[in-house]
């Protein structure tokens, strides 16, 4: 089979490569083992995760909310059958969406593992070679596994055997205090296990802005969930009826279940790409510009397999610049306006700089302004308060160098930062643009204003205490 722009893999960075080069005229194929399409992001990684988050939420509201705002309902029970229903039944209609548009467009899907034959052509197992002008690799990435002993027990599973469960766990160890580990240990918790994390580094969600680390690890504690951070799991031995978990100085834990979340690997081994010439780290993944170029000018890599970030939403931006590039076009991938979202409860979002990042580069030029949500009418009428807006610009010019959220629907929110980033404002222009009211967008504003030493619906005192 003969086509201009082949991609290897049907994830979030392939599909949309593929659907990019289709509406920029090029006879597309994408190759993909899977029985669906999607990749990790749509068939076991965020969409089946947040639809548990989403029941989480509900029997949080349940719980702590409906009675409050006068809507009797009596105690939340889980059922985790329907749950579970309910996950499938949204991974069900993403993927099949991804097929449509695969046909509205007229990609092909070839169904099949591809290996690069030569530098025009990928062989398909049990099907026909695929040859191209041009090719996208999106492989993403495989769950990594410690090498601690004890760890290959059925009862350590990683994110897709965790979402695979169909019951929950009475007790739950997870090992990885990241991003995965943290929005686990938020669902599980809700659900009504106990919940135990494990991490090596001394906080949580290590690559976030401090003040969020803090913050998520002070509202785990309050929700009941263990920490034990700065300590190192040494050995996983079973029990009979579970597990026990080695850590630290001779500390143990007992759990039914662990989840060993320690992060993610690109998938770029047996793919035939050394043959060819292209560039590769096994711990990194694959080398690519800000073109999505591989060291062989034709190929193009995107998504976690090339990828910093592993997150669907750069490997959506990755796959649209490469598919451009391979059909002519000079597109970049620009990292500056990268929203980072947590799930967890509360949520946690950031984009642009951490002020630890920030005070690295620009030392004493930089102001930081943080709002807190009690002071925000809608976040008080939703019951939910805990938490911030921190506002993080450079004193010279003012530009606005990050924006870092814990709260309720800051995943959405972060959009607000996103583009102020990408559009290089300064804080001024979140200050003093308006937001609409009630919202919870406000405290976008509001933690602009702070910055600037000038917020109105904060008293002296927070004000004060709430610019640095
Ligand atoms: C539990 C979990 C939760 C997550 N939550 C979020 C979130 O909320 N937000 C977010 O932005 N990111 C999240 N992520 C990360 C996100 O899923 C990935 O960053 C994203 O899926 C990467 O897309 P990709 O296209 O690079 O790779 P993938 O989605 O992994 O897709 C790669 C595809 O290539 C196929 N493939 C591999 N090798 C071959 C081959 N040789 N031949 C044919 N096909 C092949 C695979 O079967 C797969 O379908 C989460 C990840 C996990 C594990």
């Amino acid at each position: 089979m003969d086509c201009d722009v082949a991609v290897l893999g049907g994830g979030p960075g392939g599909y949309t490569a593929a659907i990019r080069a289709a509406q920029l005229g090029a006879k597309t194929v994408c190759i993909e083992k899977e029985p669906e399409l999607g990749g990790t992001c749509l068939r076991i990684g965020c969409i089946p995760t947040k639809a548990w988050v989403q029941t989480a939420f509900a029997i949080k509201e349940a719980e702590h909310t409906f009675a409050k705002l006068g809507v009797q309902v009596g105690s939340p029970e889980l059922d985790f059958a329907t749950a579970n229903e309910w996950k499938a039944g949204v991974v069900k209609q993403m993927v099949n969406g991804v097929a449509s548009l695969f046909k509205a467009n007229g990609v092909e899907w070839v169904k099949g593992t591809g290996r690069f034959k030569d530098a025009n052509t990928i062989a398909v197992e049990g099907g026909e070679d695929v040859t191209f002008k041009n090719a996208i690799v999106a492989t993403g990435s495989f769950p990594l596994r410690p090498p601690i002993e004890g760890l290959d027990s059925a009862r350590c599973v990683d994110s897709e055997g965790l979402l695979g469960q169909t019951e929950v766990p009475r007790r739950l160890v997870i090992l990885g205090g990241g991003i995965i580990g943290c929005e686990f240990a938020s669902i599980f918790n809700r659900f009504g296990s106990e919940v135990t994390i494990i991490e090596m580094l001394p906080k949580l969600i290590p690559a976030e802005d401090d003040d969020a680390a803090k913050e998520l690890a002070k509202q785990f504690g309050r929700r009941g969930i263990t920490l034990h951070l700065e300590k190192q799991c040494t050995k996983v031995e079973e029990t009979g009826d579970g597990l026990r978990a080695h850590f630290g100085d001779g500390e143990t834990v007992d759990a039914d279940l662990m989840l060993v979340a320690v992060g993610r690997g690109p998938l770029v081994e047996g793919l035939g790409l050394e043959e060819i010439g292209v560039e590769l780290d096994r711990r990194k993944g694959i080398a690519a510009d800000e073109h999505r170029r591989t060291t062989v000018q034709h190929i193009y890599a995107v998504g976690d397999c090339a990828g910093y970030w592993q997150l669907a939403h750069t490997a959506f931006r990755e796959g649209e610049v490469a598919a451009e590039n391979a059909m002519g076009h000079d597109a970049v991938v620009d990292n500056r306006g990268v929203p980072r979202p947590i799930y967890t409860d509360p949520e946690i979002a950031g984009v642009g700089l951490t002020e630890a990042e920030a005070r690295e580069q620009y030392g004493d030029d930089v102001a930081t302004g943080m709002f807190p949500w009690v002071a925000n009418a809608r976040a008080v009428m939703q019951n939910e308060t805990v938490g911030w807006v921190k506002s993080i610009h450079e004193t010279r010019y003012g530009e606005l160098l990050g924006i870092v959220m814990v709260g309720p629907h800051v995943t959405d929110l972060i959009e607000a930062g996103v583009v102020a980033l990408d559009a290089e404002a300064t804080v001024e222009t979140v200050a003093d643009g308006m937001a609409a009211h009630p919202t919870l967008s406000e405290a976008v504003k509001e933690a602009g204003l702070v910055a600037l030493g000038r917020a109105i619906h904060l008293p002296p005192k927070r004000r004060a205490a709430a610019t640095t």
